[in-house]
C-alpha cells in the first residue's frame, strides 16, 4: 500500500525525522487504527514522547504520524506531523477546585482539504447557521464548499442560492438531490484522488445519503444508525477515515457532529471581509459604530448595502472569538459557559 493514496506527501517530512509514515483512520481509547505502507495496523502512543513533555500533539483522525512499525503487535506512534488544517473543539471542563475552564481543546479532525457544509433546502435552511459554518470552515485552514441538499423537495431554489452566495462570498454553492441525482456530478470536482473531505451539517440533512451516493456504496447508514451499532456488534472496526474508489478520502468523526465554540478569529475575516472593509473606512480608528460621525458601518446599513442582521451576526461571532481566547479571564469564561448552555436550547441569532 502506498500512503500517497491516503494523501501523504513527502514534503510533510521536515527536519531530522525517522520512522514509517502512517495516517490515523480511527481513534479508540488508547489504540489507534492506522494505514501505512504495510497496510492497516494498530498503534499506541509512545509514552515518553506524548506524556512526558506535553509538546507532541495527540493524534486525531486524519493525522499523519510517524510510527515504529511492529510486525507482530501494536506499532508505536512516535510523532504527529504538522497539520495543514484542523477542527478543534473547546471543551468546557471543571478544574479540581470546581471552576469552569475552557482550556481543553479537543481536535476532532485534521488534514482535510474541503469542508462540505450541508443544509437541506426544505427544512434546515438557515443563513445564520450557514455563516457560522462557513466561518468555522475558513478557520480550519481548508476550503468550504456549500452543498444544499434535497433539491427534489423544492420547486425553486434560486433564491436560496442567491442568499447563500451573499453570506458566503467566494464560496462555491452546489445544489444536489440524491433522490434524482441532480448536481452530484458537479461535486466530482472536489472528489479527486488524495483529497480529503469532511462534512458539516445537522443530523437529517442527508449527509449519510450523500456520502453513500458519492461513494457508490453503503458506507453510512441512512438515518444515522450505523450497521454495527444497530446489530449490537463491536464497533471497534468502524473507520472514521475512508478512502473511496474514486481516490478521495472522507473523514467522519462523532466530534464533527457536536459543533461547539470554535475559535473563529481568522475565519471571521474571510466570511465577513465586506464588514471588516467598512470598519476600515470609519473616520475614527476607534469607532464603536454607535452613531459616531463618519461611521462607514452606519452609512452602509442606512443605504441598505449592509444588512443589519449581518452586522449583528458579525458582532456576535466576534464576541465569541474574543471569549474563546485561551487567555480570557475567568469572568469571560463563565459568561461563555453560560452562553454555551443557552445555545443548546436555541440558536442565539437568526435571520428574520
Ligand atoms: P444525515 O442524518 O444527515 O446523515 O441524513 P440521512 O442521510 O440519514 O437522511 C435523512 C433523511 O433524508 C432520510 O430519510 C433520507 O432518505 C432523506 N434524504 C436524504 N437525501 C435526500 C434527498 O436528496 N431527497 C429527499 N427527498 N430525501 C433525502
Ligand atoms: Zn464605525
Amino acid at each position: 500500500m502506498n500512503l500517497a493514496e491516503y494523501g501523504f506527501e513527502t514534503t510533510m517530512l521536515t527536519g531530522n525525522v525517522s520512522g514509517t509514515p502512517a495516517r490515523v483512520t480511527a481513534v479508540h481509547k488508547e489504540r489507534y487504527e492506522l494505514v501505512c505502507e504495510y497496510g492497516s495496523v494498530f498503534g499506541r502512543l509512545k509514552t515518553g514522547v506524548y506524556y512526558s513533555t506535553g509538546e507532541e500533539a495527540f493524534p486525531t483522525v486524519g493525522d499523519f504520524v510517524l510510527i515504529t512499525y511492529n510486525q507482530s503487535g501494536d506499532s508505536q506512534i512516535i510523532k504527529t506531523l504538522e497539520r495543514k488544517s484542523v477542527f478543534q473543539r473547546n471543551m468546557v471542563g471543571r478544574d479540581k477546585a470546581g471552576h469552569t475552564n475552557l482550556s481543553k481543546a479537543q481536535v476532532v479532525a485534521a488534514n482535510f482539504d474541503y469542508v462540505f457544509i450541508l443544509q437541506s433546502l426544505n427544512y434546515d435552511f438557515n443563513l445564520s447557521k450557514m455563516e457560522r459554518y462557513v466561518t468555522l470552515a475558513w478557520q480550519s485552514g481548508a476550503t468550504p464548499v456549500v452543498v444544499l441538499t434535497k433539491a427534489d423537495l423544492v420547486d425553486d431554489y434560486s433564491e436560496h442560492v442567491k442568499a447563500v452566495e451573499k453570506v458566503a462570498p467566494g464560496v462555491s454553492v452546489n445544489v444536489v438531490s440524491v433522490k434524482n441525482g441532480h448536481g452530484l456530478s458537479a461535486l466530482s470536482e472536489y472528489l479527486k484522488p488524495h483529497k480529503t473531505i469532511v462534512f458539516l451539517g445537522s443530523s437529517g440533512v442527508g449527509k449519510s445519503s450523500l456520502v453513500n451516493a458519492l461513494a457508490g456504496a453503503e458506507i453510512m447508514n441512512v438515518n444515522g444508525i450505523r450497521e454495527d451499532d444497530s446489530k449490537g456488534r463491536h464497533t471497534t472496526t468502524h473507520r472514521q477515515l475512508i478512502r473511496l474508489d474514486c481516490g478521495a478520502i472522507i473523514i467522519d468523526t462523532p466530534g464533527m457532529r457536536e459543533l461547539g465554540m470554535w475559535d473563529v478569529t481568522v475565519g471571521l475575516g474571510e466570511t465577513f471581509a465586506d464588514v471588516e472593509q467598512y470598519i476600515q473606512e470609519c473616520k475614527f480608528s476607534d469607532c464603536r459604530h454607535q452613531g459616531e460621525p463618519g461611521c462607514a458601518i452606519k452609512a452602509a446599513i442606512d443605504s441598505g448595502e449592509l444588512p443589519e442582521v449581518r452586522w449583528n451576526n458579525y458582532q456576535k461571532l466576534k464576541k465569541e472569538a474574543v471569549y474563546s481566547d485561551v487567555k480570557a479571564g475567568k469572568k469571560q469564561v463563565q459568561q461563555k459557559a453560560r452562553k454555551m448552555n443557552g445555545r443548546k436550547k436555541e440558536e442565539r441569532y437568526e435571520y428574520a
